[in-house]
């Protein structure tokens, strides 16, 4: 059966420059194999309610500016999964997360840049879920439960964010190797709790964590994390899969969660 993942997805420059966290993703999809299909829930997708996008084929959205021209032509024209949408849809109704579909929407970087890395082939059909930022780490956690049984259909399902994302701390040039002590504390702290499980702290990990808020000012690039440990399923053994450093202060983690 599928584990579920939490990756982080950096900058998008990702997709062009090398790095630890590039080499990592580049082959984690040989790893893990090719499956039916992929669920991303990205930070780079907030709508009011859960929201799936169902399309024939999916469009590259370049949300971003001021990148090199080679990004905004990176296409990444992976089939959707208009079925499966509908499906997932029927999963978090009946777990009373009215969901709905959006027949137009391709994919956001979030989930473009890591599966550009994963499935350079782009023959696997990708859906995307939308995230709720204001309903917090519950509401994600609820969504990830409501579709774990996704795994045992060979569906994959990503949670696309940065495990630390304070954009205001990030410099360029500077030695990746010895991250700001708060990164650190802030990280480990989240390690230790996913792997023991701590369910209850880590839904609270914004009063738990120290420097929770300093890591994440705003939550969106966090949430991605906790559909993935909900989708993983009830105690579901969590690994990290990757850790390192770009830019002093973007932590570029990854996990598998069962
Ligand atoms: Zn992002």
């Amino acid at each position: 059966m599928l584990p579920t993942l939490f990756l982080s997805h950096g900058s998008p420059m990702m997709a062009l420059e090398p790095s630890p966290a590039r080499d990592f993703l580049s082959q984690l999809g040989e790893a893990l194999g090719r499956p039916d299909a992929i669920l991303v829930a990205s930070a780079h997708w907030e709508t009011a309610r859960p929201e799936l996008n169902a399309v024939a084929v999916n469009k590259t959205i370049h949300d971003f500016y001021g990148f090199p021209p080679a990004l905004h032509a990176t296409r990444y024209p992976a089939p959707g999964a208009p079925e499966l949408a509908g499906r997932v849809a029927t999963l978090l109704n009946e777990a009373g997360l009215a969901a709905e579909l959006d027949r137009d929407r391709g994919l956001d970087h979030g989930a473009w840049v890591p599966l550009t890395l994963m499935y350079p082939a782009h023959d696997v059909p990708v859906l995307q879920l939308s995230l709720q930022s204001r309903l917090g780490p519950a509401h994600h956690h609820k969504l990830g439960q409501a579709i774990s049984r996704l795994r045992a259909e060979d569906v994959l399902v990503i949670g696309s964010g940065s495990f630390t994302h304070n954009l205001s701390r990030l410099r360029r040039g500077a030695p990746d190797t010895s991250p700001p002590a708060d990164v650190a504390a802030f990280s480990n702290w989240m390690h230790d709790a996913l792997v023991q499980h701590r369910t209850d702290e880590l839904l609270a990990y914004r009063r738990r964590a120290p420097y929770a808020a300093l890591q994440h000012p705003t939550e969106e690039h966090l949430l991605p994390l906790f559909v993935a440990f909900g989708a993983g399923g009830e105690n579901a053994a969590a690994t990290r899969l990757h850790a390192s450093t770009t830019y002093s202060a973007l932590r570029m983690d990854a996990y598998a969660f069962g």
